[in-house]
């Protein structure tokens, strides 16, 4: 990570107010569900150690990652009585590093079950887990079969402590998906096999499915970190993240001259355009090459030519002289051109833009909500805020 906005070339300010009001405000779609938090792959690239604390002071207790690794390295930063869920259970023989760092796998097969078994067992003492059952999406969790010889069979959890059975939606995003429905009578009827286990169902988006989809506990991600939970529906979560590149040159190009590399833009007219120091490798992907346009006080400056690994090319014939100057900072993503508008662009998801946001920028964590305020005037209300 760049030390400095001065030394960076580009800075990505991270406003941890808006995730506090997002959690806040996911927590009261709820009709009686408790709100855990998805942190997994580094809280969406937005830096868990940083995330965590700011959740637990809102009151969460329930956090979620996929890997051992993300569980040992987030168990610093939530409470010791917090709960910490590995999505994708134990790989062979780690079953103590789980008690040892005080982690709960989610067991998502027969054979992670048995290992579990085996480790309480060993260790004479019950040990607590979730387990996943597939509800339809064919990813992760026990089969409807297996679900049943395991229900039939007493010994298959002796020594586990069930806390909750979980499954995980498909099409949650688009409400009318008749794949929700579906699932949803999946589950209950899994559910029927164990009626004392309370459950959790819901990703960000299974929330706004209204209360059948809530359950006991619910593990939003996406929604925390600003992505629209609904396909099609405004936006109700607070914008998170901004990201602003910064302008290294200007130049002026006449009539037919190329662009970049593969020269795959000709200019129709004499244009100016700037070279902006963020490129593939910082996770602003190459399949924005001539799609897509970066913000330049409000204006739109269209991406032209294909992006190369640590620039881009922007085209500002539009935008006002006086904010164009080495050094200037552009808006990649903003709240007025936010992760849900940019991802389509390239063919992707938001999440998959969040995710892949490099670690050559500058990070501003601030705590207001300062994400419109210029980068260079809120460095000193982080440093106070934090
Ligand atoms: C990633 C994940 C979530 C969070 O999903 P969002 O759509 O980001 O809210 C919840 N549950 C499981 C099992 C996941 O893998």
């Amino acid at each position: 990570m760049a030390e400095s906005a001065a030394h960076a070339g580009a800075v990505l300010t991270i406003d941890l107010g808006a995730i506090r009001d997002n959690y806040h405000l996911l927590q009261s779609r709820a009709l009686r569900a408790t709100c855990g938090a998805v942190l997994k792959a580094n809280a969406y690239g937005l830096g868990a150690s940083r995330v965590a604390p700011v959740l637990a002071a809102a009151g969460c207790r329930h956090f979620f990652v996929a890997h051992l690794d993300e569980g040992v390295r987030l168990r610093p930063h939530v409470p010791a009585s917090a709960d910490i869920y590995v999505l994708h259970g134990p790989p062979a023989n780690t079953e103590y590093e789980f008690v040892r760092h005080n982690l709960t796998p989610v067991l998502n097969s027969t054979v992670q079950v048995a290992g579990w078994r085996r480790a309480a067992h060993t260790l004479e003492r019950p040990l607590p887990a979730v387990l996943q059952v597939d509800s339809g999406m064919s990813r992760l969790g026990l089969s409807k079969e297996e679900v049943n010889a395991a229900a039939d069979d007493a010994d298959f959890l002796r020594g586990i402590k069930l806390r909750y059975l979980m499954s995980h939606l498909a099409c949650a995003e688009e409400r009318e998906h008749p794949m929700n429905q579906c699932q949803l009578s999946s589950f209950r009827a899994i559910r029927e096999r164990f009626p004392a286990c309370p459950a959790s169902f819901a990703n960000s988006s299974g929330i706004f499915l209204g209360p059948d989809y809530q359950f006991d506990l619910m593990r939003p991600g996406a929604a925390l970190y600003g992505i629209a939970p609904m396909s099609g529906a405004d936006n109700p979560m607070k914008p998170v993240v901004r990201l602003q590149g910064k302008i290294i040159q200007l130049r002026r190009i006449e009539t037919g001259d190329r662009v970049g590399y593969g020269v795959t833009y000709r200019a129709p007219s004499a244009r100016r355009l700037a070279t902006v120091s963020v490129g593939y490798a910082d996770g602003w992907l190459r399949a924005f090459s001539n799609r897509g346009a970066v913000l330049v006080g409000g204006v739109r400056a269209p991406i032209v030519g294909n992006v190369s690994m640590d620039t881009c090319t922007i085209d500002i014939s539009d935008a006002d002289p006086s904010l164009l100057y080495p050094g200037a900072t552009v808006d990649l993503i903003s709240a007025e051109q936010p992760l849900d508008v940019v991802a389509p662009l390239s063919g992707t998801i938001a999440y998959e833009i969040l995710t892949s946001l490099g670690d050559r920028y500058h990070r501003e964590y601030v705590e207001a909500p300062h994400l419109n305020a210029d980068v260079n005037q809120n460095t000193s209300v982080t440093e106070l805020s934090i």
